[in-house]
């Protein structure tokens, strides 16, 4: 096999949905051979740069790129201490981009270099919120129109608002800004919303529905138990990654599936939630676990558990990120569903190449590599943004109590 080496590891910062995103180009020994990967930690991006051009690129240089796996086990010792979400995201644009440029060199996508298709298309969830029953029923109907069948149900965005009941609230005095919930009126409110979609619209159409772990043990076991009867395709981080053996009760308790993992950035998270199967799906970030390496060996991992992926898919994961996920959705037999929230024009022009999405199922492109480019110029004219309004994660119970995910 021709030597070919690590000639330079670049870090892109852009904006072309107004999030910033994070990609890593490593160039070779060979001109006109490069790859591209997705570090998108949008909160704390300038770390992760950071992290790729001060301590990665050093160590990179000169290496061979066929050796993704040696290279990836020694970035991840590199730090010592590792598992972070800065970390992982930095070894994950690395990662990604040796996997895109394996496929160049192979002549084959890399769902192919994995081992070939279990389906030809990757069937995705949208989300659908509103202020409103009826603002919620519209987009649900929209979407179905699409051909969309898997869709995300919520009031309000994460802990719900309904009929004006933030509003209604009774703070203390000097209480602080943020999102406020009343855990009571949020629960009955997505409630009375999944009774109505059910009454309205159906049963030839799955729902589901992200607590964001805004609920206590005892909470979360009720409002499960009421789900049930909507029969849900599944119920999205219901406990906080600090309270995973909470699982083993609401496994016991319910029958309702349980997606978990978003925020995963350590295999002992999903060790023993896969172990004991107290959860359907595993949804992490892919970026945030370290890229493809390690995503293709916890999907194995969990396909021996009966465990399905459901990988993280918002809009802050670049569309080369989206499509190294999906290469794994392509190939991997226990895949479950995609998350999916869309790409603006902007973004089609940036990152040429994004997947195509016709009657609710994604394609991927079948070009070598992961498939998706990046045009440096292009995405100079979306910079990156500060001050971004991210007052939604703030959130607060009645008496202005903060709660973390
Ligand atoms: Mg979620």
């Amino acid at each position: 096999m021709k030597s070919i080496t690590i000639r330079d590891v670049k870090v892109f910062v852009t904006a072309p949905h107004g999030i910033n995103l994070v990609v890593v180009k490593v160039e070779t020994s060979e001109p006109e051979l490069f790859g591209y990967g997705c570090a998108t930690f949008t909160w704390r991006y300038k770390a992760v740069v950071t992290a790729v051009e001060e301590y990665l690129r050093p160590f990179l240089i000169g290496r061979s790129v066929h050796d993704i796996e040696d290279i990836w086990q020694s970035m991840m010792g590199s730090s010592y201490w590792r598992n972070g979400p800065v970390l992982n995201n930095a070894l994950s644009g690395v990662d990604e981009a040796l996997w895109d440029i394996k496929g160049k060199l192979a002549g084959m996508p890399v769902y192919s270099l994995l081992g070939g298709k279990a389906r030809e298309g990757i069937a995705l969830y949208r989300h659908a919120d509103g202020n409103s029953i009826e603002e919620v029923e519209e987009k649900i109907h929209k979407y179905m129109e699409e051909g969309f069948r898997y869709i995300r149900v919520h009031m309000g965005t994460y802990g719900g608002n309904f009929d004006g009941s933030i509003q209604k609230m009774q703070h203390p005095e000097n209480a602080p800004a943020g999102a406020y919930y009343q855990t009571r009126t949020y629960m009955q409110s997505v409630i009375r919303l999944f009774d109505r979609v059910r009454t309205d619209i159906g049963w030839n159409l799955e729902i589901m529905h992200d607590i964001h772990e805004r609920l206590s043990l005892a909470d979360t076991l009720a409002f499960t138990k009421e789900m049930e009867q909507f029969k849900p395709f599944f119920i999205e981080d219901a406990l906080r990654p600090d309270q995973m053996t909470y699982f083993k009760y609401l496994r016991e308790q319910t029958t309702v599936p349980l997606a978990m993992g978003e925020l995963f950035t350590n295999p002992l998270e999903w060790k023993t939630l896969i172990q004991n199967q107290w959860i359907d799906f595993i949804r992490c970030h892919l970026s945030d676990i370290g890229g493809i390496t390690p995503a293709k060996k916890l999907a194995a991992f969990a396909e021996a558990y009966q465990v399905r992926t459901a990988w993280h898919g918002p809009n802050d994961l670049s569309p080369i990120g989206m499509a190294a996920q999906m290469h794994l959705d392509l190939n991997c037999s226990n895949f479950g569903i995609q998350e999916f929230a869309g790409f603006n024009e902007a973004e089609e022009e940036v990152f040429p190449g994004c997947p195509q999405v016709r009657n609710g199922y994604a394609y991927l492109n079948d070009t070598p590599g992961i498939g998706v480019g990046f045009d440096e110029k292009a995405a100079k004219k979306y910079p990156a943004v500060e001050n971004v309004d991210y007052s939604w994660m703030f959130s607060r119970l009645e008496d202005g109590t903060a709660v973390r995910p």
